[in-house]
């Protein structure tokens, strides 16, 4: 049988709202409902897998609190993953910056979007660090960047 392909989904800031702070670690968020309401609809369609893709994956103390969001969200029969492999299509993630194929070019919204300041942190101490300017805009010149 050959594996289906499948659509990698973020939890954190993509899914579920994120949690900041001292509870982040073991709470998620509340369902952000056109992400939930996408992912219902890819599932009813059948063409692709959907898999929850989330770095909580790695510590399976959550995977239990992972699959009863899932279960309360109507969408438990997502598995839960943090490894890519060939069958994956797209990843929809609130970090993600798309990258254009094979040329390093990089999504000039994506860029814009960063040197807003919109980045958001499930860690404080990852915020306070972070440093837009120098991560994005200030690296990149025009030619590097594509419209996408
Ligand atoms: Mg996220």
């Amino acid at each position: 049988m050959t594996q289906k392909k499948w659509i990698g989904v973020d939890l954190d800031g993509t899914l579920a709202e994120s949690v900041v702070g001292n509870r982040a670690q073991y709470s998620i968020g509340e369902a952000i409902e056109p992400m939930l309401n996408r992912v219902k609809k890819w599932i009813d369609d059948g063409q692709f897998e959907v898999k929850i893709f989330t770095a909580r994956a790695a510590d399976n103390k959550q995977i239990n609190g992972i699959q009863r969001w899932l279960d309360d969200n109507g969408i438990g029969g997502c598995k839960i993953t943090n490894q890519k492999d060939a069958d994956m299509v797209a990843i929809f993630d609130n970090i993600s910056i798309r990258v254009e194929e094979n040329t390093g070019k990089i999504c000039d919204e994506c860029i814009g979007f960063l040197n807003a300041g919109n980045v958001k942190f499930n860690s404080l101490a990852n915020q306070a660090n972070f440093v837009a300017p120098r991560f994005a805009g200030a690296l990149y010149s025009r030619e590097t960047l594509t419209d996408c």
